[in-house]
């Protein structure tokens, strides 16, 4: 072996040397011989013990070599995984750490830091001691514990401890023990972080749900469970279409991914369907989630159950557009409509006709019949509009009994006036209000037109008002087209109104009476009394102007209850002047008159007041006002039978009733009104003769007196009494008198007739 070989041969080499010059070792004498060898001996150990110095060298220096880099590998572990050594003695209670910083050059340093003070929190330390007990007592194979340890610079921070016994007392005891430990701050924030981020996706009231780039379901939340029905069995895994509903097509689940694998981010709303096949709309904010370590991506969804919000909306947009009533566009939603027509119309050099309608005596029947009645009426008179004006045409109802109906056509002037009129005559028909009840009531219509008459809404709805109010004077069921001097109609109206209001009390109002003529005995046995208004700022102002007004704004209750105090304070003064008893005094009496309850007692007083006997009394009704409601009619009319005063039917055969409903009631007398007298006697077989003979036939078969009204002529008086007439009124008769000249005329009558007879 070569490391042998070197010392011998140097041995010899040496030994050669020290022998003195021309001797060999062959010619040595034997003591010679016996101190070379002794010397070569010696030199010979001595060799071997210089060779086992120099190997002993080598190798603790190849020792120390090999500690150097195992501690080197121990430090740049310490240093990688950023912990440090520590190590405690529990005899002296010190604490001892070792801390590898990699210092500038790549060169470690390590600090070696002795400690006394327990630096570890004081909420901690007991969970420290407890660990390190159960580990000396042999409870846990190491000793560990997550807790608070004070820095240098004063700041807590969290180290994660681990650490073994290293050495024992002779008796067995731990005397030392060492192990590692890191700062985990970073570690407890970010799991803190997570549990927060776990518990909020927990708690939310949105559903959230993860879903990779495939968009199969990675994690949900409760809330996703909730509001769709699934739980994370059903779905984890699956992919998202899982929820698609046919609402949307396959197009649009598809472009909403795309948008969002563009995008990384995408809002929106999206049908769903739920486990149980419900759908539900949500609102949808989706955002991209990238990892950049391995470069996947993953969609958070977080979506809202907005149903029951559209719903709602919906709803509210429904209310604030439509009359919940009856269904129609209510007065927001018909003025949206007509701008937008308007619009139309201006570029398209269109027309448009705005038809207002309201509904005659609504107010009356609405206060009367009571309310649910009248919401009835107003249902059913929706439904008839809709059935006559068909699809095209925007019907609204603007308030109370006022509609609307907006038409859209070139001829807009001649097809407004068309749709009126067959508005009115499908009003002739009775409304049905429920299974069982029937009700006549009648419209009047105004018609405004653009660009006639108006270029804004407002102005447009303004003119068809004032048209309609045009209309109603004109004796209702009637339609009428604005013009522009209607405008100072209605101020003309208004300064009526305003002064009727006083008349009572200015004592402006007056009577003036018509006499009836007995055709039988040519007797005046009844009077009607008229109303009269001479206004002090307005002068003389005729029935048909006032009466119709306050009509409308209910003065006609006061008035009349005047009229019929009046009435009778007359005749009790005339029967005073030697008028026979048995003359009649007939008032005319409005419906509002028939509908209030107290209207009999009111009667009653007038006759009592005067001592007059119900017999003397006549109350004139129109057939449209005994018709309207025949019920309450029927009801009123039964306490006038009983009572004892007559009833009579003013205008008979303008109106729509029949004559056999009209026996049901219980009336005493039918006037036919002026318009069938005025034809009589022309010829033999005008229409006109055809209907009042009929009537007066039908009327003595059912034994109701009948009085023949607007008798201007001889000749129609004539055939009135050819024919059976019991009575007739007229100028030819005698005009309407002012009280003391109508009861000159009774006197003379009177005398006449006993002068006849005698
Ligand atoms: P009415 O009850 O049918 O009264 C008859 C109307 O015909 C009266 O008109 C009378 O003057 C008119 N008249 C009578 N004979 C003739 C004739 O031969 N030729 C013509 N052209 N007309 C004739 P007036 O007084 O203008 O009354 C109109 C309407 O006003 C009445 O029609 C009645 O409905 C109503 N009215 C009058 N006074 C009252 C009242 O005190 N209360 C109520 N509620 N209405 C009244
Ligand atoms: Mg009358
Ligand atoms: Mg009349």
């Amino acid at each position: 072996m070569g490391m042998v070989d070197i010392p011998v041969t140097r041995l010899q080499r040496a030994a050669a040397a020290s022998l003195p010059a021309g001797m060999s070792t062959g010619e040595l004498p034997l003591s010679h011989t016996l101190v070379l060898i002794l010397s070569l001996l010696v030199l010979l150990l001595a060799g071997v013990a210089i060779t086992a110095a120099r190997r002993r060298e080598r190798e603790g220096r190849d020792h120390l070599r090999a500690l150097h880099e195992r501690e080197q590998r121990l430090q740049l572990s310490l240093w990688a995984s950023n912990e440090y050594y520590w190590q405690y003695d529990l005899d002296t209670r010190e604490l001892e750490e070792t801390r590898v910083t990699a210092e500038t050059g790549g060169e470690f340093a390590v600090r070696v830091i002795p400690d006394r003070q327990t630096r570890i929190h004081e909420e901690d330390a007991p969970i420290v001691r407890e660990r390190l007990i159960a580990y000396l007592r042999g409870e846990t194979p190491y000793f560990q514990s997550d807790h608070r340890l004070q820095s240098s610079n004063g700041g807590w921070q969290w180290v994660r401890t681990r650490g073994r016994a290293i050495a024992h007392t002779p008796d067995g005891r731990v005397r030392l023990l060492a192990g590692t430990a890191r700062n985990i701050d970073a570690v407890r924030e970010m799991e803190g972080q997570h549990r927060i981020a776990a518990e909020v996706m927990r708690s939310m009231a949105e559903s959230v749900l993860v879903v990779d780039a495939q968009f199969r379901f990675v994690t949900i939340n409760p809330a996703f469970t909730r509001i769709s029905g699934y739980d994370a069995d059903d779905v984890l895994g699956k992919d998202a279409g899982l929820l698609n509903s046919t609402r949307h097509d396959a197009d649009f689940y598809a472009s909403c991914r795309a948008a969002m694998a563009a995008n990384a981010h995408w809002v929106g709303e999206m049908w769903q369907v739920r486990k149980d096949g419900r759908e539900f709309l949500c609102e949808m904010q989706a955002t991209a989630m990238d990892d950049p370590v391995n470069g996947t991506r993953m969609y958070v969804l977080v979506a809202e159950d907005i149903t029951e919000r559209r719903r709602i909306e919906r709803e509210l947009r429904y209310l604030a557009n439509y009359d919940p009533l009856t269904n129609l566009p209510n007065r927001t939603l018909l003025s949206e409509r007509l701008s937008h027509a308007i619009v139309q119309a201006r570029r398209q050099n269109g027309r448009l006709a705005l038809l207002f309608l309201d509904l005659d005596h609504f107010k009356d029947i609405n206060d009367s019949l009571g309310h649910a009645t009248g919401d009835r009426i107003l249902r059913a008179t929706a439904q008839r509009l809709r059935e006559v004006a068909g699809e095209g045409p925007t019907i609204a109802r603007i308030g109370g009994d006022e509609f609307t109906i907006l038409l859209d056509a070139s001829d807009a002037p001649e097809a407004a006036d068309r749709l009126a009129q067959a508005v009115i005559d499908a009003f002739d028909a009775p409304l049905q209000l429920d299974g069982r009840h029937e009700f006549i009531i009648s419209p009047s219509i105004g018609i405004s037109l653009f660009p006639d008459h108006a270029q804004v809404p407002t102005d447009l709805l303004k003119h068809a008002d004032t048209a309609m109010y045009r209309a109603k004077a004109s004796g209702r069921r009637a339609f009428a087209r604005y013009s522009h001097e209607m405008d100072a109609d209605i101020r003309h109206r208004a300064s009526l109104v305003a002064a009727l209001r006083r008349a009572i009390e200015r004592d402006e109002l007056y009577l003036v009476f018509q006499p009836q003529l007995s055709l039988t005995d040519r007797r005046l046995t009844a009077v009607e009394a008229l109303l009269r208004w001479s206004s002090k700022e307005l002068g003389e102002v005729a029935p048909s102007q006032f009466i119709p007004l306050a009509e409308e704004n209910g003065l006609i209750v006061p008035i009349g209850e005047w009229v019929l105090r009046e009435a009778c304070r007359t005749l009790a003064a005339w029967r005073q002047a030697g008028v026979d008893n048995d003359l009649v005094m007939s008032v005319n009496v409005s419906a509002l008159q028939l509908q209030r309850a107290d209207f009999a007692a009111a009667v009653k007083n007038a006759l009592a007041e005067h001592g007059l006997p119900p017999e003397a009394l006549e109350l004139e009704l129109t057939e449209t006002v005994l018709m309207a409601q025949p019920e309450l009619a029927s009801e009123r009319l039964q306490a006038f039978r009983e009572m004892g005063v007559s009833i009579a039917v003013d205008d008979f055969g303008t109106g729509y009733s029949s004559l056999a409903y009209l026996h049901r009631l219980p009336i005493n007398t039918l006037k036919i009104d002026k318009a069938f007298i005025d034809g009589l006697g022309c010829s033999p077989d005008n229409e006109d003769t055809a209907i009042t003979t009929t009537i007066i036939a039908m009327a003595r078969t059912l034994g109701l007196l009948v009085v023949g009204e607007g008798v201007e002529s001889p000749e129609q008086l004539d055939f009135l009494q050819h024919h059976g007439c019991d009575m007739a009124q007229g100028y030819h008769v005698a005009r309407p008198l002012p009280a003391d000249a109508c009861l000159r005329t009774l006197l003379e009558n009177a005398a006449q007739a006993r002068a006849l007879r005698a």
